[in-house]
């Protein structure tokens, strides 16, 4: 209920702001910056891979609708574009992570429309078809809940039990994958997820989760980029330096070797700040990749770090809403609430 009155008011606030020309006013605004925008799933079907609370799945016909669009209004450009300086007045780029086999659907709608994007594959999941930690977690959170998960983890990290309401009083949706994610090692991770995805699920389940080697290579015969994820979806700032290295260069040299093509386009997993620092920005660069992406929200304004990109998640939301969205104004927005807020904090 509360979600629909929400969905409602934003709906509104989008219709009104559109009408007062709110859209075109930020559209000249930002006509030299760069909009990157990202996507997860495109999926008719809310998948079991994906936490089902996350607003990370765009139906095929939403983002038919999104892709037209972008077509009429943007110069959508690839990331090699933005490498070599190549960037025209109202510049688009599109970008998808944790390369889903759903993605392939969107390939094909993109190259209906004749446009570029950029894919960014885990490595592991796509040559090996392996199920990353993460994706396990969604699945056994979305079919158990995360009572289940709080249960097994207690029994198992007595030690961290009492973090939990941390996470529970600042996102009491999600609190249990925050949790893990935040607390526990890249190893503990892997084995814990390991140990609560034991049960059985049938083959017809595990299949086609991720993209595969024949579809990836069609999406680059077609002019798709396929960028590195890294090898299996970590927080790379809790890694050591030389799981660092195999997470960023092990990775690579695998999805080169498959697809034949140098692959030089980074996206950090996560991609929040607590997700990676500088040092890590700088092995990035060494391994030899010329651009790297973080999922921080806004545009990239010509003082842009090409190994810090700012990225816009792009959900399943009417067109209007969509438009506001790519010209940053939710994020605007977000910023003068945090910003009050404080202001109000600091007042009293
Ligand atoms: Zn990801």
């Amino acid at each position: 209920m509360k979600l629909t009155i929400a969905k409602n008011m934003q709906n509104s606030a989008s219709t009104i702001a559109i009408a007062c020309g709110v859209y075109r006013f930020l559209r000249y605004l930002n006509r030299k910056k760069v909009r990157i925008i990202m996507y997860h799933n495109i999926s008719d079907y809310p998948t079991k891979w994906t936490n089902k609370k996350s607003s990370l799945n765009v139906k095929v016909n939403v983002f038919e609708r999104q892709i037209k669009f972008l077509k009429e209004n943007y110069n959508v450009i690839s990331l090699h574009d933005l490498v070599e300086h190549q960037i025209p007045k109202n510049a688009l780029i599109i970008t998808f992570d944790d390369g889903f086999y759903n993605n392939y659907r969107a390939f094909q709608i993109l190259n209906q429309y004749d446009l570029t994007a950029s894919f960014f594959i885990v490595a592991d999941s796509t040559i090996n078809q392996k199920i990353n930690s993460k994706e396990k977690l969604s699945y056994i959170i979305n079919k158990k809940g995360e009572k289940y998960v709080e249960l097994v983890f207690k029994k198992r990290f007595p030690n961290h039990y009492k973090k939990l309401n941390y996470f529970k009083a600042k996102d009491n949706n999600n609190y249990m994958s925050e949790a893990i994610t935040s607390l526990l090692t890249k190893k503990e991770i892997d084995v814990f997820t390991s140990y609560i995805f034991k049960e059985k699920i049938s083959k017809l389940e595990t299949r086609s989760i991720y993209l595969n080697r024949k579809q990836i290579e069609e999406m680059t015969s077609k002019g798709m980029t396929i960028g590195n994820h890294s090898l299996t979806h970590p927080i790379l700032s809790k890694l050591n330096i030389s799981d660092l290295s195999i997470e960023l260069a092990q990775s690579k040299k695998q999805l080169e070797n498959s697809i034949k093509k140098r692959v030089d386009c980074f996206a950090i997993p996560y991609g929040i700040t607590e997700s990676y620092n500088e040092s890590i920005l700088k092995e990035i660069k060494k391994t030899g990749y010329s651009v790297s992406l973080t999922a921080i929200s806004g545009l990239n304004d010509k003082k842009y770090n090409i190994f810090e990109l700012k990225r816009i998640s792009v959900i399943d939301e009417p067109l209007n809403a969509f438009k506001l969205r790519i010209e940053g104004f939710y994020g605007f927005l977000e910023n003068l609430l945090t910003k009050v807020k404080f202001l109000r904090i600091a007042i009293k």
